[in-house]
């Protein structure tokens, strides 16, 4: 079953004995500090130093934790090196998966989330689920061959997608993505890759992925919106995926900003993704001198300083500003980040959208509120994809040294 919950501060089951308890201590404050010494780690996990001691040996021998000196400090050049241990980044991998309407991209990450592989195919049939996910198993296998990383070296595979999941990893998919009616894409793809699946809406992937590897490091309350053909949210509150009762919340592309305005695909009346979403944007400059067929030509557009391009995308960004605003008061964050294709409009986008949600909220909601542009760009979902993965990682690599 896919797991439901990607909690960011995950609690897992307790593990099978103290030796293993130990394990998971050990790897979780490497993961944390990336580079510890033997007296931090004892203080770090509470263990007695004996206890450390062995579970240094076993992770050592079965290379998931280097020993190592440790870099000096300038100008001391006399006494014996200290000694830092580190987990060996490469000791085991993650797959991420993003699929959306026509794109599917895959990468493989080290221990640290950072993508050792990475693959981004476009304009791939939209109505056919089965051959998006074929080609998926074939970008993780290459991945497989490019980099020699055995399957008992992988974690497992995440799978972000443009498309709402309930709680019980079903997807929502009408209306939205018509190929993938009734699918279950985790069983699809273990069947077709052998690993273990998890499933996650790609607005939460893209949040959870920020919060680990971008701008939203350290931050408990995080409002991340995704501008993309789709408009998608994910919400991090009190340093948890905020999921709510189906598994749907942050559905902010289906907030009402234009009561009279078109009918959405959802089937109701000026959602903002009617308004926002760059074929809405493409739309309003059909009459124009210029009608964009893709994101990146919209983009082209407002950097060549085309008036209508400039002018269609800053009522965008106004309108995503309100639909934000309400998010804003009800959530109460303390960064709001702004991804997804249209995120590459840079200032354009950024202004209006800041001050729509000045303008729409109350002063204390927005006086220490930061608005930021992503830093991870298009890849924030698929990485947040493989981070739901690594989340894990302590438990699963405990679970891989012997004894
Ligand atoms: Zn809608």
């Amino acid at each position: 079953m896919p797991l439901p919950v990607p909690a960011v501060r995950p609690t897992p089951d307790p593990p099978v004995n103290l030796r293993s308890l130990g394990r998971v201590r050990v790897l979780e404050a490497l993961t944390a500090a990336r580079r510890l010494s033997r007296p931090e780690l004892v203080r770090r996990t509470g263990l007695a130093r004996a206890t450390v001691g062995s579970v240094i040996a076993d992770l050592i021998r079965a290379g998931v934790v280097t020993d190592e000196d440790a870099p000096r400090a300038e100008g001391l050049r006399t006494g014996r090196p200290a000694r830092t241990l580190s987990l060996n980044r490469h000791a085991a991998h993650a797959v991420g998966v993003d699929i959306s309407r026509d794109h599917v991209r895959v990468v493989l990450c080290d221990l640290f989330g950072e993508p050792v592989w990475d693959r981004d195919l476009h304009r791939l049939p939209d109505n056919d689920s089965g051959e998006v996910l074929t080609t998926a198993a074939e970008l993780i296998a290459q991945a497989r061959r490019a980099t020699d990383v055995p399957a008992e070296r992988i974690l497992g595979v995440g799978m972000g997608i443009s498309c709402p999941i309930d709680r019980h990893g079903t997807l929502l998919a009408e209306g939205i993505m018509p190929g993938w009616i009734g699918v279950r894409p985790t069983d699809e793809l273990r069947e077709r890759t052998g690993f273990a699946v998890r499933l996650v809406n790609d607005a939460n992937a893209a949040v959870l992925a920020e919060h680990r590897h971008g701008v939203a490091q350290h931050c408990g309350d995080v409002v991340y919106i995704r501008l993309s053909t789709g408009i998608g949210a994910g919400v991090i509150s009190d340093g948890r995926m905020l999921l709510g009762a189906g598994g749907l919340a942050g559905e902010l592309g289906h907030v009402i900003v234009e009561p009279s305005g078109a009918i959405c695909r959802c089937g109701n009346r000026g959602c903002l993704e009617t308004v926002a979403s760059p074929a809405a944007i493409a739309k309003l400059l059909s009459t124009g001198t210029a009608e964009p067929t893709s994101t990146a030509e919209l983009i082209d557009l407002v950097r060549a300083g085309d008036r209508g391009a400039i002018r269609a995308v800053e009522d965008a960004g106004d309108a995503v500003g309100r639909a934000l605003a309400q998010a804003v008061t009800i959530i109460n964050p303390e960064l709001v980040v702004i991804g997804g294709e249209l995120a590459a409009a840079g200032d354009v986008l950024m202004a209006p959208i800041r001050r729509a949600v000045q303008r729409n909220t109350m002063s204390w909601h927005t006086s220490d509120l930061r608005v930021v542009p992503g830093a991870l760009g298009d890849s924030a979902s698929v990485r947040g994809a493989a981070a739901l993965v690594l989340a894990d990682a302590p438990e699963r690599l405990a679970g891989l040294v012997a004894g």
